[in-house]
């Protein structure tokens, strides 16, 4: 019997491990991947303060692990698959084995959103990537499309531009939805072009992708480029597939919390990028989880 079980070792589910192990609760960590989530997919990180030079995404999460464990929590790597939320003892099922606990700490993250046009799944891991950072490398000196306007495309498209030999961000709409900073590094950069108002049809390809077909919204004019790789960041979807029924989400899939981070089935808590807020961000997901602590702390104590 755990005191606590978090589901999720990202940013959020690993702070959340040192507060709790801190606090003295025997605390279990249950990872689908490697620990770090997203946040271990990110080439730098610029805006987690203490890193005045900013930090690659894989050594600040490996940080993280190695303080969460150091603490005496426990991180399994295993993906979880139900979870009985009701009543004092709740069970987290992963497969065949199913741990109880007096509070659960739901910190699952999110995943990237698909653009779902033809071609995308075929060409997976041939040509096209949710990730600059895991695939960049194999885009040496070649031609990329990034689809998408926020902060996470045109950080990417930056990435990018240090490997590849063009990079062409296509936009649903004429304005960038990423901040400011970001939007000016890449409308000053050589390596990367815009098509504005822009929306994909088509991935084409023989073994590997070679081509994308789009159209303008505006115009309804279609063309088709030759590319050797497409990146596609155009959102997140939470990861909430195992939930149950009780647990009250949002419109979009996010889990709804108090200000205290708890859900609306007492002793299950939610933080980081899964839960409903308006900003998603390590820093905002460290607070998630250093403040979920003292709920958890008075429901445990209660
Ligand atoms: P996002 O802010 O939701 O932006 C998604 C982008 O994809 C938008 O430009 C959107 O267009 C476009 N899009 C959505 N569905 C599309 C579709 N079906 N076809 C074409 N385009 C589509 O997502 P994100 O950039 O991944 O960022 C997620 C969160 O993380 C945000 O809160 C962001 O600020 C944060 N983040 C912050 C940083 C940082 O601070 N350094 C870095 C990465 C992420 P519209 O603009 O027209 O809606």
């Amino acid at each position: 019997m755990y005191d606590v079980v978090i589901i999720g070792g990202g940013p959020a589910g690993m702070t959340a491990g040192i507060y709790a192990a801190r606090a003295g609760y025997k605390t279990v960590i249950l990872e689908t991947g490697a620990p770090g989530g997203q946040a271990a997919t990110t080439e730098t990180i610029e805006n987690y303060p203490g890193f005045p030079g900013g930090i690659s995404g894989p050594e600040l999460m490996m940080k993280f692990y190695q303080q969460t464990i150091n603490l005496g929590v426990e991180m399994i790597f295993q993906h979880v698959t139900a979870l009985e939320a009701l009543g004092p003892v709740k069970k987290v099922m992963a497969g065949e084995t199913v741990y109880e606990t007096r509070a659960v700490i739901i910190a699952s993250g999110a995943r990237p959103r698909v653009l779902g046009v033809n071609g995308e799944t075929k060409f997976r891991g041939r040509g096209v990537s949710y990730c600059a950072t895991c695939d960049g490398f194999f885009f040496k000196d070649k031609d990329v499309v990034v689809v998408g306007g926020g902060d996470t495309a045109i950080e990417e498209a930056l990435y990018l531009s240090k490997i590849c030999n063009k990079v062409t961000v296509i936009h649903r709409r004429d304005q960038l939805r990423a901040t400011k900073i970001i939007q000016e590094r890449a409308l000053k950069n050589e390596r990367i072009s815009f098509i504005w108002d822009s929306v994909v049809d088509e991935i084409i390809g023989n073994e590997k992708v070679t081509e994308v077909s789009l159209h303008n919204v505006k115009t309804q004019e279609k063309q088709s480029l030759k590319v050797d790789g497409v990146f596609v960041f155009v959102g997140y979807i939470p990861n909430t597939d195992y939930l149950p029924v009780e647990i009250t989400l949002d419109e979009r899939g996010y889990v709804v919390t108090d200000k205290q981070l708890q859900t609306n089935v007492p002793g299950v808590f939610a933080v980081g990028d899964v839960r409903q807020k308006s900003l998603r961000q390590v820093a905002t997901a460290v607070g998630d989880g250093a403040l979920v602590i003292s709920a958890l702390d008075k429901y445990l104590s209660n």
